[in-house]
């Protein structure tokens, strides 16, 4: 299987990482993309592979809708500038990044009032706050934002824990999103059970694919949004199709990430327009040329060429 290690600058940091880079991967019957975050185990980062392989060697199910709602994402920028980046984006929802370290919540709030002044009355503005509270801090922050916001669709992953979450829970009339909680296949079931979240948030790499991010909707039974993992359009086909074939999809998904990448890989990127992106029946093939200029350098590749064996030999 041929594999092309890639490495692309991203506009902000994210997790702690101003460079994106993963192995797109050639298979019978196309592409897909292996990009698992470098603190994620091998064990972890074997279900991010799995997804690669499904797209790159197997057909996807049956899409239910051709195209999908998709949020844009705000980072901890000034107010000024995420007015800028919901007005440019033609979304009707907007996730606002919160309680980033060095960011205090009177910042929060005055980004997430331009965010509302950007969308006008009828967007939906969600925040995510990455695990950052304890139960105290979500409950005051979250009241304080939901005013800012006149009205938040959810919050996602206030507290790290899965009982944190239900007691948040219980203390706000915010909905509950679960995101770094859905990790496993075996964590949503028990996110729904503690009644810890009112949604859940899927992330088709590290569920382990289409097909298996599908089973773990069903058995959570929540309402889902399907997001990204800052992939290259390859990687976000995966997530489309699984968005595409959702039984039921009652929120924006988190799909529209390629601008917080300063390149693609492939001749039509999976950009949204008006806030709408279309599901593809397969990954897109990157272009020669376009991937040769994102080419990692010897080393980078070396690095995640040992990884990918040292996953594969897991399987
Ligand atoms: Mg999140």
């Amino acid at each position: 299987m041929q594999a092309h290690v890639y490495a692309i600058p991203m506009r902000n940091r994210f997790r702690g990482i101003t460079e994106r880079q993963g192995v797109l991967l050639r298979g019978e019957s196309g592409w897909g993309e292996f990009c698992a975050f470098e603190d994620y185990t091998d064990t972890e980062s074997a279900l991010w592979l799995d997804c690669a392989l499904e797209s790159a060697e197997q057909d996807w199910p049956e899409p239910v809708r051709d195209r999908v709602p998709v949020n844009c994402t705000v980072p901890v920028v000034s107010p000024e500038r995420a007015h800028e980046i919901v007005a440019a984006s033609g979304c009707r929802t907007a996730k606002v990044k919160v309680a980033d370290p060095g960011s205090p919540l009177a910042g929060d709030c005055a980004r997430v009032e331009a965010v509302r002044d950007a969308l006008g009355p009828s967007g939906a503005i969600r925040v995510d706050a990455n695990a950052a509270w304890s139960v105290d801090e979500a409950v005051r922050a979250i009241s304080a934002l939901d005013k800012a916001a006149g009205g938040l669709e959810y919050v996602e992953q206030p507290c790290p824990s899965v009982p944190e979450l239900a007691q948040v829970r219980r203390r706000v009339d915010v909905r509950v999103a679960a995101d770094e909680s859905i990790r496993r296949a075996e964590d949503p079931l028990r996110v729904a059970v503690a009644g810890a979240a009112d949604v859940a948030v899927l992330k088709v790499a590290p569920l382990g694919g289409v097909r298996r991010a599908l089973r773990v909707a069903e058995a959570c039974g929540l309402p889902c949004v399907v997001s990204s993992a800052v992939e290259s359009s390859v990687g976000l086909a995966a997530g489309l199709a699984l968005a595409g074939a959702l039984p039921e999809l009652d929120f924006a998904c988190g799909l529209g990430t390629l601008s917080l990448l300063t390149a693609d890989v492939v001749d039509q990127p999976l950009r949204p327009v008006d806030g709408w992106l279309p599901v593809p029946r397969r990954a897109p093939a990157p272009s020669a040329d376009l991937l040769a200029a994102v080419t990692a350098n010897p080393a980078t590749s070396q690095r995640w060429l040992t990884r990918l064996d040292r996953i594969r030999a897991l399987a």
